[in-house]
């Protein structure tokens, strides 16, 4: 299995497989191609049918630049190996394509050209299940904290530092920015009505729920608003793990190395479901990406309380197996409507899930690698109308 570093991307919302996978791509391809006089890119799939709103085309462009480039929405092609999938053609200065790339944006920020990934994480881990990681840390009576340090290289905790204050200044810029969102659909801003209604009692546990609220709205409307997020794993859920992890540090006074401590959990979290499954919602539906993000919370939250192996596995099985079937239907082709309640929502659930893991994991029936698979078939089984589409639920009937 990669590094976790693969999990946790920075880059630029409002989606990581239809701005930070593109955008990577168009970065690759303008330096292997040098020589071209410019590029047409033709969007298919999910890509054509909901780029616009999530701002694909722009992110294609500015990257290309100072090369022309046209961008073209294929919407009849529907056969497709990947649903995100992009053609681009380098041309020269007769306007004859000299070199055609297939890119396909997997989920997450990653990309694969003509076949071939280009991300660098290495094979890190010689597992891949949660069965043989716990086993392993079992038998070498260790955690999984210790796990992922033993296996990664040694500037992974600066690396998860950097993560963590980059997901600290996406929620302080959240919660002190109002206005409207971008994009038509004139959402209101509400991370900032969340944290400044009345005086916040965090230690109160009406008040924590609220916080953790604002804080994924607060992550959720940067994204939306073309801000910087860390991928958690997508930028799409990218509220869920930080607002957990940063209203549990305010009230309980964790300091950073704790922090550091439950994102390497959740990483592996997050690894795991990337892994041997997806976190797509163009593949999967929304259980990939809001699903994953609150496994991952969950695991957190269970290792900060310092929990057991088979007591942050519960917790991470739970939170994901009560997002099965989560249709992807995003309003107007933009990540707002239902995404960014939604993080708030699965941030309170991530806690709720650790919560009954925290007493009930000797009764569990379920295991995290089941479920796993379980979100995996289901996803494939989805209709393409509940795969970031934009032509089924709520994207269909919404009415302005
Ligand atoms: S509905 Fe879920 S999967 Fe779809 S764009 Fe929104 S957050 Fe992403």
């Amino acid at each position: 299995m990669k590094s976790i570093r693969g999990v946790y991307k920075v880059g630029r919302g409002p989606s990581s497989s239809h701005t930070i996978g593109p955008s990577r791509a168009a970065s690759y391809l303008k330096q292997k191609y040098s020589e071209a006089e410019g590029f047409r890119v033709t969007l298919q799939g999910s890509l054509a049918l909901t780029g616009k709103g999530h701002g694909t085309e722009n992110a294609i462009v500015e990257e290309l630049k100072p090369y022309p480039c046209t961008v073209s929405y294929d919407l009849e092609t529907e056969k497709l190996h990947h649903p995100n999938t992009m053609i681009v053609e380098a041309y020269n200065e007769n306007g004859i394509v000299t070199d055609t790339a297939v890119v396909e944006s997997v989920g997450g920020g990653d990309v694969v050209i003509d076949g071939e990934s280009i991300d660098t994480w290495d094979d890190v881990y010689p597992h891949s299940t949660w069965a043989d990681i716990s086993s392993y840390c079992e038998k070498e009576h260790i955690g999984l904290y210790d796990y992922v340090f033993r296996f990664e290289d040694e500037n992974i905790e600066d690396f998860l530092r950097f993560i963590w204050d980059t997901m600290k200044d996406e929620i302080t810029d959240g919660v002190h920015t109002d206005g409207i969102l971008p994009g038509g659909l004139n959402v209101i801003r509400k991370a900032k009505r969340l944290w400044n209604s009345g005086n916040l009692d965090i230690g109160n546990p009406a008040d924590f729920n609220r916080t953790v609220c604002a804080f994924a709205y607060a992550a959720s409307e940067q994204n939306a608003s073309n801000g910087i997020v860390v991928t958690a794993p997508t930028c799409g859920s990218c509220g869920v793990v930080p607002a957990v992890l940063f209203a549990s540090q305010i009230a309980e006074n964790y300091q950073d190395s704790d922090i550091v401590r439950a994102l390497a959990v959740a990483g592996i979290i997050g690894n795991l479901i990337k892994t041997n499954a997806s976190v797509s919602g163009a593949e999967c539906g929304c259980q990939a990406e809001i699903g994953s993000a609150c496994s991952m919370a969950a695991a957190a939250v269970a290792e900060l309380e310092h929990l057991s192996l088979a007591q942050i596995e519960s917790a991470a099985e739970i939170a994901m197996e009560h997002h099965l079937g989560l249709t992807c239907d995003p309003v107007a082709g933009l990540v707002q409507i239902p995404c960014i309640e939604r993080n708030a929502v699965a941030a309170t659930e991530a806690l709720t899930a650790e919560s009954l893991a925290k007493y009930l994991t000797s009764t569990q029936k379920i295991s995290f690698d089941a479920v796993v698979k379980t979100m995996y078939e289901t996803g494939l089984d989805l209709s393409h109308m509940y795969k970031e589409t934009s032509m089924g639920g709520l994207a269909k009937l919404y009415i302005n």
